[in-house]
């Protein structure tokens, strides 16, 4: 949403002088904070809620009680100093527990995984690769901070309380904070359509990126560490944890992946276990303890809720969306905003038990269908996915109750979330995603040696590549640009490119020294054609990164062009014909004698070969 800044800040400051004494520090305190509970009067009231999981809860005298448990509003989530002080005493205190820095942000903190395992017999031992891992992330965007105090509980009951079972056969990885710099920006008004915790980080980094969207460019430290952390530990299921924004609903833990519901998945055997092992036993379990579990869904309107519901899209810019190109199991949660930060906190605890105990029974089924995914080479791959204009299908979606009302502040009718379940179930229509591409596969990229910015994203993702000791001449196709069009507006520090027509251009190609030749028979074969196609929204190039072949270089003086165009006229009857033609059809450009003078020059040796021509190869 766009805002007026000025506006915000007065905003800000007539919501402080209302609700928030004077005292109050932006700083996160270093306790439990003594400020008032947050309360925010503008957002609807949540639905009572008292489920089983509240007796995981331990109380203030337990010596490892959590500081989101210390808080009695259980409405508090940790600064980044005081996490990781609790997970260095669980560190210690505990022969399961280990933690492992694997990156540095951009205002050097530390990026570090608690790791829970029964697999560290003595100092420097690995994890054994036969049992599954489950990594849950945390605050990828900061603010949406559940999977924090969830894992510190679930890691202490882990440690203390009898739950050590989890790790006879599987492993937990949990992130508590991916997004460091940006959960350190913290204050009150961080979300303000979230009910708590009542200090939040902000939701992009310190360099104002969001992380959710860097899965496949991988520009940001924080991107890089974690996937260099996966390519470690190679997780059998992967979960990316955040809060909601949008519509109100009954649901409290909302989750998904790609290909839910049979629908297009380049996973297409990870989706199946997602979907009819994963998700009927982790629903069971949620709602066994009292929550309310929902797909992961978007209204189409947030001002007309019935109106329809998305996926989202299927972006390989997203984590469940990354995860399904790379055969990574990857499971967004979306706890729902409005619910209190203590209800979600404790539904993610049971997400992430169950999900454990799934690895455990079920994960011999699931490292299957992942190597059967990773053996897959599609001739074809379907790319830029968009919702469909049209729904041909109904949702069954537990509503909440609503009213409209005519405010003075917009001028118009809006809508007014009244808390209270709708009792009769809605039917709303359901708008899937649908590629507006399809790709073929090559057999190989070529890279030039010259683009080490390229060629190391590529090697970050753990693509294998085959580089060049000496130069080599290779007969390949190399893409005309036809119709590449520049962003008006800057992406996530980028000015995206846009190409829809590309032609081939078939040469022998002679690649430098330090070029490297990237194989498609990988299982990583999806996201390098992702990548590198530049028609592909999710390739580099649409990102921006190859803007120098849009730069035309050398030209042609009017006093030798013209004499030159009028030989080429007469010595070539086809090429008067169509020039006559182009005059006849096209007065703008038979009135502009710079662009006639052009149309000769495009046509001569002396234009510039390399103009438009997109710089990697394709070996067919
Ligand atoms: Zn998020």
């Amino acid at each position: 949403m766009v805002e007026d800044g000025c506006m915000r800040i007065a905003l800000s400051l007539l919501v402080a002088a209302l609700f928030v004494s004077p005292a109050m520090s932006q700083t996160p305190p270093a306790s439990v904070p003594n400020v008032a509970p947050w309360d925010q009067p503008f957002l609807p009231p949540a639905p009572e809620w008292n489920g089983a999981s509240r007796a995981l809860l331990r109380p203030v005298s337990d010596p490892w009680v959590t500081p989101f448990e210390a808080d009695a509003d259980h409405d508090f989530s940790p600064s980044y100093a005081d996490t990781r002080a609790w997970f260095d005493r669980l560190d210690a205190a505990s022969d399961l527990i280990r933690i492992e820095q694997f990156g540095t942000s951009p205002e050097g903190r530390p990026i570090y995984a608690v790791i829970a395992s029964k697999d560290f017999t003595s100092e420097g031992a690995t994890l054994d690769p036969a049992k599954p891992v489950l990594l849950a992330q945390a605050g990828i965007h900061p603010g949406e901070i559940d999977g924090n105090d969830a894992g510190m509980m679930l890691l202490r009951d882990i440690a203390f309380n009898g739950k050590d079972g989890l790790l006879e056969r599987a492993n937990l990885i949990l992130i508590p904070i991916l997004s460091v710099d940006g959960h350190e920006r913290a204050g009150a008004y961080s979300r303000p359509n979230q009910r708590g915790p009542r200090i939040q980080g902000w939701r992009h980094t310190a360099t104002n990126q969001n992380l959710n969207r860097d899965y496949l460019k991988l520009d940001q430290a924080e991107m890089q560490a974690v996937r260099g952390l996966i390519l470690k530990y190679d997780p059998a299921l992967y979960v990316d944890i955040h809060v909601t924004d949008g519509i109100d609903y009954q649901y409290d833990v909302t989750y998904g992946f790609n290909g839910e519901d049979g629908a297009y998945s380049r996973s297409p055997a990870i989706s199946a276990w997602l979907d009819g092992t994963l998700k009927p036993a982790m629903n069971a379990a949620l709602e066994g303890q009292g929550h309310i579990p929902g797909e992961l869904v978007f209204a189409i309107d947030d001002r007309d809720p019935k109106s329809g519901l998305g996926d989202g899209g299927l972006g390989e810019r997203y984590s469940n969306g990354w995860g399904s190109a790379a055969h990574v199991p990857t499971i967004l949660i979306e706890n729902h905003s409005l619910k209190p930060h203590e209800q979600r906190v404790l539904g993610t605890y049971i997400f992430l038990e169950e999900a454990m105990r799934l690895l455990a029974d079920k994960g011999a089924d699931l490292t299957a269908a992942i190597a059967a995914d990773r053996a897959l080479r599609p001739a074809e791959i379907p790319a830029n996915f968009e919702a469909d204009d049209q729904s041909t299908s109904t949702r069954p979606f537990k509503g909440i109750l609503y009213e409209t009302f005519d405010s003075p502040a917009s001028g118009r009718s809006e809508l007014r979330w009244l808390g209270r379940p709708d009792p009769e179930l809605w039917q709303v229509p359901f708008f899937a995603s649908h590629p507006t591409l399809t790709l073929t596969r090559p057999r190989a990229y070529w890279v030039p040696g010259y683009r080490t910015d390229i060629i190391e994203r590529l090697r970050l993702h753990g693509v294998m590549m085959e580089p060049l000791d000496a130069p080599r001449t290779v007969t390949v196709d190399m893409l005309r640009l036809d119709d590449p069009v520049v962003s008006a507006r800057t992406n996530e520090a980028h000015v995206p490119i846009t190409v829809t027509k590309v032609t081939p251009e078939r040469r022998d190609w002679t690649w430098p020294t330090g070029s490297v030749r990237v194989s498609t028979d990988q299982p990583l074969g999806d996201v390098v054609v992702l990548l590198l196609e530049p028609r592909s929204s999710e390739s580099f190039f649409a990102w921006g990164m190859f803007p120098e072949v849009l730069n035309r270089v050398e030209y042609i003086e009017a006093y030798a062009i013209a004499p030159l165009a009028e030989k080429m006229l007469a010595a070539d009857p086809a090429l008067k014909a169509e020039f006559e033609a182009k005059l006849a059809a096209d007065p703008a450009f038979a009135a502009d004698g710079d662009a006639r003078l052009g149309w000769f020059y495009e046509r001569t040796p002396f234009y510039d070969d390399r103009y438009r021509l997109y710089p990697v190869g394709r070996e067919n």
